[in-house]
């Protein structure tokens, strides 16, 4: 079984994709994203320290969110077939991740980044900041996040980019076009 991350802006649709690709394959889905909320909602220690950061629409610091995820993967530990979700968002988590990954005798065998533009996101957040309320998409917060994401996240590509683990599939269009371009990425 593979383990991968699939990568990309936030609003670059992951979520929607993910939900996809998990029904077809059944990988065991890690968003850290998701993790954060929940422990924002049920108000967990973890949660009191991380809720004002995400609300700002920073990055969580990376010691915080590694530690996470490595107690998640802990509760799995004979879990094949990870599917990442919005982590890993810097090198350093990029690099911890391999690590883990390793320790179990096993690695992220590739990425499948989401490419999509600056404006198609701009566009699709304030269209979903209309259907759900998240407090991270209002204007500001949001763009604080698309600033994290092209100062810090976009290094992560050419950290897998030159161990050939990159994979880049057009994130504009049909919903069902683009599972099917990811869905050949991993079937090959
Ligand atoms: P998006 O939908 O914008 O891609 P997520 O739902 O994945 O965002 O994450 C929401 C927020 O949670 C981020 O803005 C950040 O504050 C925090 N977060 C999630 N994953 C990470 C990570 N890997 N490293 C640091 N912060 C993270």
């Amino acid at each position: 079984m593979i383990n991968l991350v699939l990568f990309g802006p936030p609003g670059a649709g992951k979520g929607t994709q993910s939900e996809k690709l998990i029904k077809k394959y059944g990988f065991v889905h890690i968003s850290t994203g998701d993790l954060f909320r929940w422990h924002t909602k049920n108000d967990t220690a973890l949660g009191k320290r991380v809720k004002e950061i995400m609300n700002s629409g920073a990055l969580v610091p990376d010691e915080i969110t590694i530690a996470m995820l490595k107690e998640e993967l802990d509760k799995n530990p004979k879990a094949r077939g990870f599917l990442f979700d919005g982590f890993p968002r810097t090198v350093p988590q990029a690099e911890a991740l391999d690590k883990f990954m390793k320790d179990n005798g096993s690695a992220i065998h590739f990425v499948v980044a989401l490419d999509v533009t600056e404006a198609e996101v701009r566009t699709r957040i304030a269209k979903r900041r209309e259907t759900e309320s998240r407090v991270d998409d209002e204007e500001e917060k949001l763009n604080k996040r698309i600033t994290e994401y092209f100062t810090k996240t976009i290094h992560v590509l050419p950290y897998y980019e030159s161990q050939n683990r990159l994979n880049t599939v057009h994130g504009i269009g049909d919903i069902g076009e683009i599972f099917e371009s990811i869905c050949k990425v991993i079937d090959k």
